[in-house]
């Protein structure tokens, strides 16, 4: 079973409209603020795709682009005026930011209520303590992903390889809220394939195209890809080696079109809750 993440980011973003235009009826147009520094062309990809998105289902949107030189204080003063600005709902700062802005200082000064990536340490703090916050788009998408090809995860061992603040360790707690033995791995991990072999559920978060094969999938797993890596002629590839590890799993996603779109969909959808709050 391919998972197809692009279907199922469109269904949601249907009912996300849905909701933005209810909420534009009462007066609360949901709205994001993007802010973008530096030339990182991917970075300039996703935010772009961000904005569309956002025009596509009815959520307002500001993009803020600073020069690669642009300094901290600038951008801390534009949080400051977002933060306190009724009409924005969500503020998203794009990363990486460059190298000489503390972006943890950055991503703090955001508002925890209009923190929709959920990089802000209260939201990363309520997931650990499995209270109600904004969780990061791409763990969130994943558990959807995983939710809609309908795989059991109680009781299952789900291994997830890399332990990023934004991809790998969230999601690790959000697989264990939901009763799943857990397994983090990361590079200085002894026996990858060994591990990877045992998931039940098996999430590549890394950023190494094809790093995981079919030998390092146990049959009939589900095989989550979140890896998005440019080869050199130009293509994109994840971190599962789809073509092999295709036949080996029971579900899997595809790069693209598996958890690229679904992240997407989450940030709208924190964006309509924070927008609907704070409509409350
Ligand atoms: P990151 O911050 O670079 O983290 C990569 C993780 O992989 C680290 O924990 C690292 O271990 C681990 N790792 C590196 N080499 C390894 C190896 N040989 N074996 C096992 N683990 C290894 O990356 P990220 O931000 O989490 O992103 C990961 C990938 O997902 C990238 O391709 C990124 O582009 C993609 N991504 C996609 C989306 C989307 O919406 N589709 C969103 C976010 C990210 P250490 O901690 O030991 O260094």
């Amino acid at each position: 079973m391919i998972i197809d993440g692009k279907a199922l980011a469109g269904s949601i973003r249907g009912d996300i409209a849905r909701k933005a235009a209810r909420l534009a009826e009462r007066g609360v147009r949901p709205g994001l603020a993007v802010i973008l520094a530096g030339e990182d062309p991917a970075s300039r990809v996703y935010v772009r795709n961000k904005v569309r998105a956002c025009e596509e289902t009815g959520v307002r949107s500001w993009l803020f682009e600073y020069a690669a030189s642009a300094t901290q204080q600038e951008i801390l003063g534009r949080i400051a005026a977002l933060n306190a600005d009724r009409a924005v709902h969500g503020i998203l700062v794009q990363l990486p930011l460059p190298k000489h802005i503390d972006a943890t200082r950055v991503l703090e000064t955001i508002s925890p209520a209009k923190d929709v990536d959920g990089f802000h340490a209260e939201n990363l703090g309520a997931l650990v303590a499995g209270r109600p916050g904004f969780v990061p788009c791409t763990p969130a998408g994943v558990m959807r992903l995983i939710e809609h090809a309908g795989v059991p995860l109680a009781g299952r061992h789900a291994v997830v390889v890399g332990r990023s603040n934004i991809v790998g360790k969230p999601l690790a707690l959000l697989l264990l809220q939901r009763d799943a033995t857990v397994t983090v791995c990361h590079s200085k991990t002894a026996n990858l394939a060994a591990l990877a072999r045992q998931a039940d559920v098996l999430v590549a978060a890394v950023g190494r195209p094809r790093l995981v094969t079919a030998e390092m999938v146990k049959p009939g797993a589900c095989v989550i890809d979140v890896g998005v890596n440019r080869l050199p002629d130009g293509s994109l590839a994840g971190d599962v080696d789809f073509a092999h590890a295709s036949k080996v799993a029971g579900a899997i996603t595809p790069v693209p079109g598996g958890v690229g779109p679904m992240t997407i969909a989450m940030l709208l959808e924190n964006c309509v809750a924070a927008a609907a709050r704070a409509a409350q």
